[in-house]
């Protein structure tokens, strides 16, 4: 390094690892001191209490990491662009680098962001480091976008992807720092409440972490994926959604880490390996999705669905969110994701059909509380999940399809391990799992693990009835 060649600012943001990160390897090339900063604006301080908590530990993590390499993590709070060009006059930086992100306020920010600072003189470089193929890559043979999965799989299935980067040897530490704000401070965890403490427990934050919990996976429970996945009562999937979502690891990491598990296993194993493969790649979708049609996220993707007579939010809707519906199997997931952050695939499946189809609740409404109670919050993922469940998105579950709580819970649950480990009212030795439900809960609800189950919010019959009629009533006016 000469120490005459000014420093790089490596913005982080949704990248927070030293690992197959392009970010690092840009900045560094330029040979100059690299300062990494993570600026905490406004899109950051809109995102839900659960994901901000998430966030918090996370950039706690990365700090800690880059502490111990000789290097650290800058903190400002304000306008991007209004920091950037501080950070820039302070240190003397002639060059930002940072990872790009693909929804639609964050590409309006960092274009305006770029624009701005290359007019002051500045290089900016912008690079991938949180998709294994950006959705401008792919396309249909007519030159547009995928809409449905399974021939945005098939195009990509086989690709031939790098190998992922190594961790940065030397990270090019400044001699003096710019000041930093404490993290402490920025009390990313205030909402969370007395819930905290208890995610807490089930989090496993950080680049290490979220390693050696893929090569856990890898290892025990990938050959059996496919077959298993759907099991609520066996720890058959990755977790790995939290850690992705964060860039803790990156998704060339995991694709690779499949793609070997591919090769190395026999028999049903290679299915489960793929199978995992596939379901990173539902993530590509989402964000493939979400850029091509930015309003997926907010508004119906099905336009003919405006004229839906979902509900808004009610006495109904509550209940839903606190898991007090008196349907076992919903109550179940909502419960585990108030504790854990996070939720079985199929058991959000269930409870978001749930609420848009036997509540006739619009979609809008789950998705802002999963939104708000998610350590694994994923803008795309999440958009896409609920307009799925709705009927209202692309590929989207046909809105006749109702899901039955019950004949799911003896498919998925067959031993209703999954459901005593989360639901305490009537059982005379609750799970230690359900009673911390109550504990994370605000005392303001008044729930009380000693009380009776609640009675049933609707019949299921009544409620799949109810559902379809409205849908067949719709389909005939519109
Ligand atoms: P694994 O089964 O181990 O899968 C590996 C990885 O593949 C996941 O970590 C995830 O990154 C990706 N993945 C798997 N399934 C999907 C999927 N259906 N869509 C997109 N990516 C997928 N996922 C989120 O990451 N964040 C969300 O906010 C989110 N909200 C959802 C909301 C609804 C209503 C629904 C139905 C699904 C949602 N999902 C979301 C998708 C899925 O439920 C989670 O990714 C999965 O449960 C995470 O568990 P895991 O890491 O053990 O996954």
């Amino acid at each position: 390094m000469t120490t005459d060649t000014p420093p790089t600012l490596l913005w982080l943001r949704r990248d927070l690892r030293l690992a197959d990160h392009p970010g690092w390897h840009r900045a560094l090339v330029a040979g100059g001191p690299v300062i990494p900063v993570f600026l905490r604006d406004g899109l950051v301080d809109s995102i839900g209490a659960a994901p901000k908590w998430r966030l918090r530990e996370s950039l706690a993590d990365l700090t800690a990491r880059l502490r111990a390499r000789g290097s650290d993590l800058v903190l400002r709070t304000g306008d991007a662009l209004t920091c950037l060009r501080a950070l820039a006059a302070e240190t003397g930086a002639k060059r930002v680098v940072w990872s790009r992100l693909y929804d639609p306020r964050a590409i309006a920010r960092d274009s305006a962001i770029k624009a701005a600072l290359k007019e002051d003189g500045l290089e900016v470089e912008s690079v991938n480091a949180s998709l294994l193929f950006e959705p401008w890559t792919v396309e249909t043979k007519t030159g547009g976008f995928y809409k449905v999965f399974t021939p945005f799989w098939k195009a990509v299935r086989a690709s031939g992807l790098a190998e992922p980067l190594a961790e940065p040897g030397d990270l090019a530490a400044p001699q003096s720092w710019p000041a930093s704000e404490r993290l402490e401070g920025w009390r990313l965890g205030g909402a969370m409440g007395r819930g905290a403490e208890i995610v807490a427990r089930f989090a496993l934050v950080g680049e290490t972490a979220a390693r050696d919990r893929l090569e856990t996976f890898i290892a025990d429970r990938a050959a059996a994926y496919k077959v298993e996945r759907d099991r609520t009562d066996l720890p058959a999937t990755s977790k790995l959604a939290e850690n992705l979502t964060h860039g803790e690891i990156s998704p060339l990491t995991v694709w690779h880490a499949g793609r070997a598990a591919m090769e190395r296993l026999t028999g049903a194993g290679v299915d489960g390996a793929e199978t995992f493969v596939q379901e990173v790649v539902w993530r590509e979708f989402s964000y493939h999705l979400l850029y091509h049609t930015p309003q997926i996220e907010s508004e119906n993707w099905r336009g003919d669905w405006d004229a839906f007579p979902w509900a808004g939010d009610s006495e109904a809707a509550e209940r839903w969110r606190r898991g007090m519906t008196g349907v076992p199997m919903v109550d179940a997931g909502m419960r585990e994701m108030y504790v854990t952050g996070t939720m079985h695939n199929r058991v959000r499946m269930l409870v978001a059909s749930f609420l848009t189809k036997h509540l006739l609740t619009h979609w809008k409404i789950g998705e802002a509380w999963f939104r708000d109670c998610l350590i694994d919050w994923d803008v795309a993922a999440n958009a896409m999940g609920w307009q799925w469940a709705a009927g209202s998105g692309p590929d989207a579950t046909p809105y006749f399809r109702v899901f039955n709580p019950a004949t799911q819970a003896e498919k998925f649950d067959p031993r209703s391990a999954y459901r005593d480990r989360w639901l305490a009212e009537g059982k005379a030795n609750p799970h230690p799992d359900a009673l911390a439900y109550f504990a994370a809960v605000p005392r303001a609800w008044g729930l009380d693990p000693a009380a009776p189950p609640p009675e049933p919010i609707i019949g299921l019959a009544e409620g799949r009835a109810r559902a379809l009629d409205a849908y067949n009533q719709h389909r005939l006016a519109s």
